[in-house]
């Protein structure tokens, strides 16, 4: 078993807690690497190192951080199957998945590097034209990075880019059930170049990551997780009082009107639940049927997801993986019995996969089917490979039932309407919607949440908002004497 150690200010640390956690292959429960977990005292240190050396990155050129973040993309590139692989062996993802986020975790830092030394501000008309005004964008300091083990470095990107960027200094605290590939990749920042304490890395569990937001020194949270973890995590960075973001999860719905390419919604429809086996924020996992053509949806459905292959994520032909870990399996299947019990009716699926070359944590590809939206299984995050299928008659309806849940992270819309796409999108409460194609990707593109799918964006130059404060800087240029108790205007 491979003993990781952590980034702090430049070097490979240990924990001396001399305590590690064990991660565990999914495909066959195989425990194969220790992470350190860190504690108080190291996590604060890696804060305060990175606080020290901000002072001297921020002052860095847009130019130095573009070509830094460039040579970190190239690396990527290169070391693209070492870390996709990596990534599957830690959370179970197929590895066509995983290389395709790994190429564009490259696409992602270049997208940034380009906006590196393009952090324009304003200058702003005064109705005074003795005063001069004009704005900058400024760093915020550290950055405190969480995130969820679905997608580590894909999830990080959309932070650590836009952050570097823009000249803050970062402490990422990676999930506890998949650290490895973010620290695989901290080799390549120090590859790149990046100066010692720009990217620390600090690993453990929920409690590290706790410390780390509480830590006076953090200027900024941007977190990936659950709602429940959310919570708590807002609640004690009042305290400090400093900017957070959040990208949580969702339930979202997946529309299929009578007159959409009912093939290409089934394909869609699929790909939107079972793809990295329901392991994403943005799963399609209400899918919104229209009553007229419901039977062929559910036997489509039936017939495509009785034939997914199920099998070892790192070969190139299986098309779902295992769930990440034992608490994802126990959760899921616990979902499963609920929705049983409360009477969902079952299409397909609905138990874990005994197959005797297959021990790791597999579950088959479940249908549910009712006409109770407010059925548990109907309303609450699976995040494992469960559709629930929900009939509607009318467009009301179907905007009714979508926005009927107090997540809003996504929506899909199949239909070849045009018009009514359009209206659908308008009134549908979620932070990204897709017609006529569903979990489709772009860096340009801003992606995040409302409701309690969290707040702020990642990706796009939006971004750069969420890593950067404004700076107003005035100026007299008057000859005249101030009359030192009027206010100037
Ligand atoms: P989680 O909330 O349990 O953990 C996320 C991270 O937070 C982990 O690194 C964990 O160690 C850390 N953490 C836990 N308690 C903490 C605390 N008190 N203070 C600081 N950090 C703490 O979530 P998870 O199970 O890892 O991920 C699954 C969830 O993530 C799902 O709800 C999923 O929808 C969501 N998710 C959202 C997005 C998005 O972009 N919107 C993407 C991927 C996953």
């Amino acid at each position: 078993m491979k003993t990781y150690r952590a980034l702090v200010n430049g070097e490979w640390k240990t924990s001396s807690s001399d305590q590690f956690i064990i991660s565990y292959n999914p495909y066959n429960q195989e425990g194969w690497a220790r992470i350190p977990q860190m504690t108080e005292g190291e996590i604060s240190a890696s804060v305060q190192f990175a606080y020290k050396v901000f002072k001297e990155w921020k002052k860095t050129s847009g130019l130095e951080r573009a070509s830094l973040l460039h040579r970190l993309a190239d690396l990527i590139e290169e070391n693209a199957e070492h870390l996709a692989i990596i990534e599957s062996k830690d959370n179970g993802k197929i590895i066509n998945e995983t290389k395709n986020q790994v190429m564009f975790t490259a696409r992602n830092y270049r997208y940034f590097a380009g906006y590196a030394d393009k952090l324009v501000g304003n200058l702003i008309p005064l109705d005074n034209k003795d005063l001069l005004d004009y704005t900058s964008m400024e760093p915020l300091g550290v950055v405190a990075l969480i995130t969820a083990w679905n997608s580590p470095l894909s999830l990080l990107a959309n932070k650590l880019a836009p952050a570097l960027a823009t000249g803050n200094t970062v402490v990422i605290k990676p999930s506890e059930y998949a650290s490895v590939s973010t620290l695989e990749f901290g080799k390549l920042i120090q590859e790149a170049g990046f100066p010692p304490g720009v990217v620390n890395i600090i690993t453990g569990d929920g409690q590290t990551g706790d410390t780390l937001i509480r830590h006076p020194l953090i200027s900024k949270v941007s977190f990936t997780g659950g709602a429940q973890t959310a919570r708590v995590i807002s609640r004690a960075v009042s305290e400090n009082l400093i900017p957070i973001t959040l990208e949580l999860g969702g339930k979202s719905p997946n529309i299929i009107f009578e007159d959409a390419d009912l093939e290409e919604a089934t394909v869609g429809a699929i790909a939107g639940i079972f793809g990295a086996s329901g392991q994403t924020c943005i799963a399609g996992s209400r899918l919104l049927v229209q009553r007229t053509i419901l039977d062929e949806i559910i036997s489509g459905l039936r017939r495509i997801t009785e034939t997914i292959k199920l099998g070892n994520p790192l070969n190139s032909s299986t098309q779902m993986g295992p769930v990440a870990n034992l608490a994802q399996f126990n959760k899921i299947l616990q979902m499963i019995e609920s929705a049983n019990e409360e009477g969902a009716e079952l299409i397909c699926g609905g138990s874990a996969l005994e197959h005797k070359d297959l021990n790791g944590y597999f579950i088959k590809p479940t249908i549910f089917y009712t006409e109770n939206p407010n059925l548990t299984i109907a309303c609450e995050e699976v995040f494992g490979p469960v559709l629930t299928v929900i009939p509607f008659d009318t467009e009301e309806e179907a905007i009714y039932l979508a926005n009927n849940t107090v997540y809003g992270l996504s929506a899909g819309i199949w239909s070849r309407d045009i018009k009514r796409a359009l209206r659908m999108a308008q009134n549908i409460e979620a932070g990204n919607v897709w017609i006529n194609t569903y979990r489709t990707s772009a860096i340009g593109a801003p992606f995040g949440g409302t409701k309690q799918s969290g707040y702020g964006r990642e990706r796009s130059w939006h971004t750069l908002y969420e890593y950067t404060q404004m700076k107003n800087v005035m100026i007299n240029l008057s000859e005249e004497k101030r009359n030192p108790f009027s206010i100037q205007l």
